[in-house]
């Protein structure tokens, strides 16, 4: 399948398929595609699939990116590994909180048994909550463990936001929260008069994106409350290991403790 045909069958199903039941679809359909690409070269954790390679991101062409399966990308199956090596997320009893909810971790998180998983988002079929980031409707000190990636950098006001990921997280707890980032600015970009999809796209990359966060990333979750580890893990891992899972080197974890 290439780029153009990925494309074409996203625009329809946008188009022909109710929100509420894409994400069942999806699955389904993405079931038929991996036995296509059965094989042994690329290795996706989040679902245990082997496959001869993965599908292009038909967002800026990459190839051999998007598992055929379950749709993750790099930073979700680095962020899988991470997970299940560096955290406690598959051997305790903890309550988790995840926000915008991606497909790939939904359906494997739902099947961890000692979980007690909270998928949430203001409109995604996938949440089982509505949940706005900036006031988010749960006591303080409530989860264990707060996952919440690629949401920031849409959020008008951030700071909000992330104290209130920090308030209804129990202290001793942990969180992930990824953004996407460019390392090579001190400070991050961001002007309140900037509003039209043309001028944040020509600002920012993307149009529905508020800011891009720089190296001050930190400084903010550390503002809101958080002490913030940036773990390099990826560094850790070998060419080998980069390869099967068709990884970036690029990609850091903020672990957000409290
Ligand atoms: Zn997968």
């Amino acid at each position: 399948m290439n780029i153009n045909q990925v494309k074409l069958l996203k625009s329809l199903a946008k188009t022909l398929v109710p929100t509420r039941y894409r994400p069942a679809i999806a699955w389904n359909y993405f079931g038929l595609v991996s036995r296509l690409y059965r094989g042994d070269q690329v290795v996706c954790p989040c679902c245990n699939g082997h496959f001869r390679q993965f599908l292009p991101s038909s967002v800026n062409q990459r190839p051999n990116v998007v598992c055929p399966r379950c749709l993750s990308l790099e930073r979700h199956r680095l962020l899988w590994l991470y997970l299940q090596e560096r955290t406690n997320l598959f051997t305790q009893s903890l309550k988790m909180l995840h926000i915008a909810p991606e497909l790939c971790f939904y359906h494997a998180f739902r099947k961890l048994p000692k979980l007690d998983y909270l998928p949430a988002d203001l409109d995604s079929p996938l949440a089982a909550v509505s949940v706005d980031i900036t006031d988010i409707p749960y006591n303080d000190n409530t989860f264990d463990v707060i996952i919440c990636n690629h949401v920031l950098e849409h959020i008008d006001d951030d700071r909000k936001a992330m104290s209130e990921l920090c308030r209804v997280l129990k202290p001793g707890g942990w969180a992930i929260v990824q953004s996407p980032l460019d390392t090579k600015r001190a400070h991050t970009v961001e002007d309140a008069a900037i509003v039209s999809p043309q001028a944040r796209k020509a600002h920012y990359g993307h149009d529905d994106h508020r800011r891009i966060y720089g190296q001050d990333y930190k400084d903010r979750l550390e503002a809101a409350g958080f002490s913030v580890r940036i773990d390099e893990y990826v560094r850790e891992l070998g060419d080998d290991v980069i390869q099967k899972y068709r990884l970036t080197k690029n990609e850091y974890i903020y672990l957000c403790e409290k």
